[in-house]
């Protein structure tokens, strides 16, 4: 099965309102369409900005899709400070990130919680990119197949099957993300081949060959092409290099 390569941007807490405009237009402007026939393109920006991506993306027609970097297990009511997954299915999300890693480690987000945050995106049809990854530690240990395989079937863990068809998994090893030390495409394809592995054994094969796994951390547009030429790595989860508007779409055509 082939699968559509999704680059996503995780603008983290960068960019007010205006500045994200600013980057939209600037990709809308610098990426021609052509290209999204071959890879799908999101920019993940804060919750602050998504009103603002929203009215670009759907003024002007554009084939960028984008999402949310974290929802509420919660559907509704006394959450002070969060924001549910019908909220940003209503502003036209079309992802929302769960299990990021720095919400693992700043927000004590475990993965029963996970979880249910997964369960929350798609019972509002957002796709959750399902974050795994390991610390160095548990790498320079040799556990890193243990753990990211652990960490992805335990918060899938209730879904029925066709609902894992609809999820998004992130391989972003704590490592790499933000300093610039990437994985090399040996050690992402392990990781990515485990991955697919441990959804082939709990829901079958053709579902998992389906669901696409992108390899996140201190990716660029130097290193994404020989990433991606991995037979599974489907795509990237981008943080640092999604900021920059021609960085980004030069590392978007690579993948294309
Ligand atoms: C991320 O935030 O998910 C990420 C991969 O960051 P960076 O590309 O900066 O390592």
């Amino acid at each position: 099965m082939t699968r559509k390569p999704l680059i996503a941007g995780n603008w983290k807490m960068n960019l007010n309102h205006l500045e994200a405009i600013a980057l939209v237009q600037k990709i809308a402007f610098s990426l021609p369409e052509k290209y999204y026939s071959k890879v799908d393109v999101a920019v993940i920006p804060p919750f602050t900005d998504i009103r603002s991506v929203q009215t670009l993306v759907d003024g002007d027609k554009l084939l960028l899709t984008y999402g949310a970097q974290d929802v509420s297990r919660h559907a509704s009511g006394a959450y002070t400070g969060e924001v549910s997954a019908s909220m940003l299915a209503k502003l036209g999300c079309t992802y929302a990130v769960v299990g990021h890693s720095e919400r693992r480690e700043h927000h004590d987000e475990t993965d029963e919680i996970v979880g249910k945050k997964v369960r929350a995106a798609l019972k509002n049809d957002l796709t959750p990119i399902l974050c795994v990854g390991e610390p160095l530690d548990v790498r320079e240990a040799g556990d890193h197949i243990s753990h990211t395989t652990t960490q992805l079937i335990e918060a899938l863990k209730g879904l029925k099957t066709e609902q894992v068809a609809d999820i998004v998994v992130a391989y972003e090893p704590v490592w790499a993300i933000g300093t610039g030390r990437v994985a090399t495409p040996a050690d992402a394809e392990e990781v990515c081949a485990a991955l697919r592995s441990a959804l082939t054994e709990k829901y079958g094969a053709e579902l998992a060959a389906g669901v696409r796994v992108l390899y996140g951390g201190s990716v660029k547009s130097g290193n994404i092409a020989e990433l991606i030429s991995c037979e599974n790595v489907d795509g990237a989860l981008v943080g640092g290099a999604s900021l920059d508007g021609d960085e980004f779409t030069k590392l978007c055509a690579m993948a294309a």
